[in-house]
């Protein structure tokens, strides 16, 4: 058997192009666009890539970008004091400040600082409560991505297995969360789980979250399982000297038993910006309390 290749990007693509087909009537309702701020410390090559490819994507959407780059030797104080400025500011629904931050500032304080009504990373402690109680709140961008992509494959999850292996806070502890709220029956996995492959063998759903390089073996994957793979490694490529990227499962062997996968790049990666943008939008009809319908989005 082989598996169908869920197509994270062209998912993700559609999802972008559903936000901006929105973006015009809340223009019109509330009179200016939805407005992302994404907040920048320091040099971090990768951090700058994923700030550049988020203030593109946003102003593909037509929405409005706001970039704020404070140098690696900004203090803590500066930056709380940049979050509380667009905490104020009405033109900004989203905050967003890349992570991880410099050593010497305290995330979890500047996280806790955002408004978690403009909170659109779904990072502070009272939208991951929110989350926990089931009330209205902003989810992680890549679980919930990954939750999309599930919802699209399987329509109903009701009573399905699910197994996330992975406890982060902004991947692995959100996912299981999410999973449990459509009666899924999951359980989630970690470095101390014991047998991994046989609990990972009863799932009908495996969300692997680790960051281990095709750690999960085609042999662990019950046969017909939809796999999302979350992970990625760089790991040494064909070539001497080049590299290529990876997920946590072995996806040559994965696909030839489970029903359905999401192949390493292309798969879940893309999601996680369309999300935000889909964050950012729900955000901003939120705040200027501009209706937007439960299945708009
Ligand atoms: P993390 O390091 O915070 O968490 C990893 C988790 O894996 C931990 O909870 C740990 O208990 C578990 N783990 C470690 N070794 C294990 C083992 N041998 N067996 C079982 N579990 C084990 O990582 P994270 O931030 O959750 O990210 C996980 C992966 O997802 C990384 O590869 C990361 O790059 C990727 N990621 C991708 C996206 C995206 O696609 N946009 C977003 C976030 C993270």
């Amino acid at each position: 058997m082989s598996a169908d290749i869920i197509d994270g990007k062209a998912f993700a693509a559609n999802l972008r192009s559903r936000v901006a087909d929105l973006v015009p009537a809340f223009r019109a309702a509330a009179g200016r666009a939805p407005g992302l701020a994404v907040v920048l410390v320091g040099e971090d090559p990768a951090s700058q890539v994923y700030v550049r490819s988020k203030h593109k994507a946003t102003i593909e959407a037509g929405m409005e970008s706001f970039e704020h780059r404070l140098p690696e030797t900004a203090t803590q104080d500066e930056l709380l004091a940049l979050v509380r400025q667009l905490n104020a500011d009405d033109s900004v629904d989203g905050i967003l400040v890349q992570l991880p931050l410099p050593n010497g500032i305290d995330e979890n304080l500047v996280i806790s600082t955002i408004d978690p009504d403009k909170d659109v990373d779904g990072f502070h402690v009272t939208n991951a409560g929110r989350l926990a109680v089931g009330q209205h709140g902003y989810v992680p961008c890549t679980p919930l991505g990954c939750l999309m992509l599930l919802r699209d494959r399987l329509g109903n999850l009701s009573g399905l297995d699910a197994v996330v292996i992975g406890r982060s806070n902004i991947v692995g502890k959100p996912m299981a969360q999410l999973l449990l709220a459509e009666s899924c029956t999951v359980t989630i996995a970690h470095s101390r789980t014991k047998d991994l492959p046989a609990v990972v063998r009863r799932a009908d759903i495996v969300v692997a979250a680790v960051g281990r390089a095709e750690m999960v073996k085609a042999d662990w994957i019950k046969p017909g399982a939809t796999v999302i793979d979350v992970g990625i490694n760089r790991v040494p490529g064909a070539e001497p000297g080049k590299t290529k990227l990876v997920g946590d499962v072995d996806y040559a062997g994965a696909a030839e038993i489970a029903g359905a996968i999401t192949p390493v790049p292309g798969g879940v990666g893309p999601m996680t910006i369309a999300v935000l943008l889909r964050n950012t939008l729900v955000a901003a009809h939120h705040r200027a309390g501009v209706a937007l319908a439960a299945d708009a989005i």
